[in-house]
C-alpha cells in the first residue's frame, strides 16, 4: 500500500526502480530482534537476499550479524561496519583468495561444506599463522516442502556434508591444528511456510549435537540457518512475520546444552516485504485470447518469476479502481519468453503510462539484477523520513 504522497513522488521519477519502505524494514527488524532476544538467539542476516547499502545499514544498526556467501559479501559487511566477530562465511565453492581475505578480517566462522575444504582452509590458515573458526554444514536430509529449485537440505543437493561423511570429517579435523571446530550448521531451504519443517530440523540437530559430543567435541554453536518464508499473496495484511512463533519452535524442540549458542541466518523474512519494483506500462496489447501489459521492467530487474516461477503480487497503483476488471499477462521487454511477471492477472483496465507495483520484491530482487540486453542498472528509491 502506498500513501498519496508516495504516489505523487513516484509520478516525477523515471521507471523502473526499486522502492524501499524503510519504516516497514525497521518495524520488521525490531519485531525479529525483540523476539530472538527473548530466547537469547543470535541472528546473522543473509546478505545475499539484499546487499543494498541503505538496507544493510539499517540491519547493522538494529544489531544483527552478517551471513556471507562470497568474499565480496564479507568485504561489504566489513565496509558497512558489521562486527567481524558477528560475520560468518558459507558457500560450497570458496576460493583460496576469498578464504585469505576472510581470515585477514578475522571473521567469526567459516561454514565448511566439504571434507576437502577443511584441509584447504587449514593450509591457508597455517600459511598466514591464523586459527580459523569453523562450523560443519551438514545436510540434515529434511525436506523443506518448498520449490525444488530452492530446497537445499536433501542428500542429493550440492550443499554441505552428508551424515555418512562425518567420521571422515572428524579424522581430518584431528590433523588440522589451524582449525577450531566451534559448531554445526544447517540450512534446509528457502521460503518455508510450514513450521513443522523447522521442528524436524531441530530433532536432527539434537541427534548430531549428541553425536559430536560423543566424539569428544563440545560445540559452542548450533547454527540452524534461515529459510523462513513470507506471504507473497498478502503483503499488506501479512507484512511482518510472526517471529515469536518461529523462534518458539526452536526454543521448544532444540536441546541446547548450557552455554551453547543458537545462531540463525534469516534473509528473506527480514527484507522481502519492504521492497517493491515500480514500473510503467509501455504498451497494452489486446489479443483475441489474451491481453498483454508490456512493462518497462523485466527479468533483468526482477528475475524470480523467470528463474523459479515465483509469484509476486502485481498492482496497478494509478488506475481508477472503478475501472472494469480485465485479465492481463504482465510481461517485460526482454527477449525471452520467460520474461513474464504474471499470467492472467486481474487488474482494473489499464493504459499506457499507468504505474505498476510488483510487491514483496525486497529479497532476491535487486541483487539478482543483470545487464542482459545491455539494460541499465536498476535504481533505488527510499521512503522519506
Ligand atoms: C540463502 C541462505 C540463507 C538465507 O535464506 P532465506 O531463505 O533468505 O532466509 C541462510 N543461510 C544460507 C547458508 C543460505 O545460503
Amino acid at each position: 500500500m502506498f500513501s498519496r504522497d508516495t504516489l505523487a513522488r513516484f509520478q516525477n521519477l523515471e521507471t523502473p526502480f526499486y522502492y524501499y519502505d524503510l519504516n516497514v524494514l525497521d518495524q520488521t527488524l525490531i519485531s525479529c530482534k525483540s523476539a530472538s532476544d527473548k530466547f537469547d538467539f543470535h541472528i546473522h542476516y543473509a546478505l545475499k537476499a539484499n546487499f543494498n547499502d541503505v538496507v544493510l545499514k539499517s540491519i547493522k544498526k538494529a544489531g544483527f550479524g552478517a551471513d556471507c556467501v562470497s568474499g565480496n559479501e564479507v568485504k561489504k559487511a566489513i565496509e558497512i561496519g558489521f562486527d567481524p566477530d558477528k560475520i560468518v562465511f558459507a558457500g560450497v565453492g570458496k576460493s583460496d583468495k576469498e578464504i585469505v581475505e576472510a581470515l585477514n578480517h578475522e571473521i567469526n566462522c567459516f561454514n565448511v561444506e566439504s571434507v576437502q575444504e577443511l584441509s584447504v582452509i587449514n593450509e591457508v590458515a597455517a600459511k598466514y599463522n591464523k586459527k580459523a573458526g569453523i562450523a560443519i554444514r551438514i545436510n540434515p536430509n529434511v525436506d523443506a516442502h518448498t520449490h525444488q529449485y530452492i530446497t537445499t537440505g536433501l542428500e542429493e543437493n550440492k550443499f554441505g556434508l552428508n551424515q555418512w561423511e562425518l567420521p571422515a570429517c572428524v579424522e581430518v579435523l584431528k590433523g588440522c591444528s589451524n582449525l577450531e571446530l566451534i559448531g554445526i550448521h544447517f540450512h534446509v531451504g528457502s521460503q518455508i511456510t510450514n513450521l513443522e519443517v523447522f521442528k524436524s530440523l531441530c530433532i536432527k540437530v539434537n541427534e548430531l549435537n549428541t553425536w559430536f559430543q560423543e566424539h569428544g567435541f563440545d560445540l559452542k554453536v548450533l547454527n540452524v540457518g534461515g529459510g523462513l518464508g513470507v506471504d507473497y499473496h498478502h503483503p499488506d495484511e501479512n507484512t511482518i512475520n510472526d517471529f515469536m512463533s518461529y523462534f518458539a519452535i526452536y526454543n521448544q524442540f532444540l536441546e541446547r546444552r548450557p552455554g551453547q549458542e543458537v545462531h540463525f541466518e534469516l534473509g528473506r523474512a527480514l527484507v522481502a516485504q519492504c521492497g517493491s519494483l515500480i514500473s510503467r506500462i509501455l504498451y497494452v496489447k489486446n489479443g483475441l485470447k489474451k491481453n498483454f501489459l508490456v512493462l518497462d521492467a523485466g527479468m533483468t530487474e526482477l528475475m524470480r518469476p523467470a528463474l523459479y516461477q515465483a509469484y509476486h503480487k502485481i498492482e496497478n497503483i494509478t488506475a481508477d479502481s472503478a475501472n472494469p476488471i480485465v485479465s492481463y499477462d504482465v510481461v517485460g521487454p526482454i527477449c525471452e519468453s520467460t520474461d513474464c511477471f504474471g499470467k492472467e492477472v486481474e487488474l482494473p483496465e489499464s493504459k499506457r503510462g499507468d504505474m505498476i507495483a510488483i510487491r514483496t520484491a525486497g529479497a532476491y530482487g535487486e541483487v539478482m539484477a543483470s545487464g542482459y540486453n545491455l539494460r541499465e542498472r536498476v535504481k533505488s528509491v527510499y521512503s522519506e523520513g
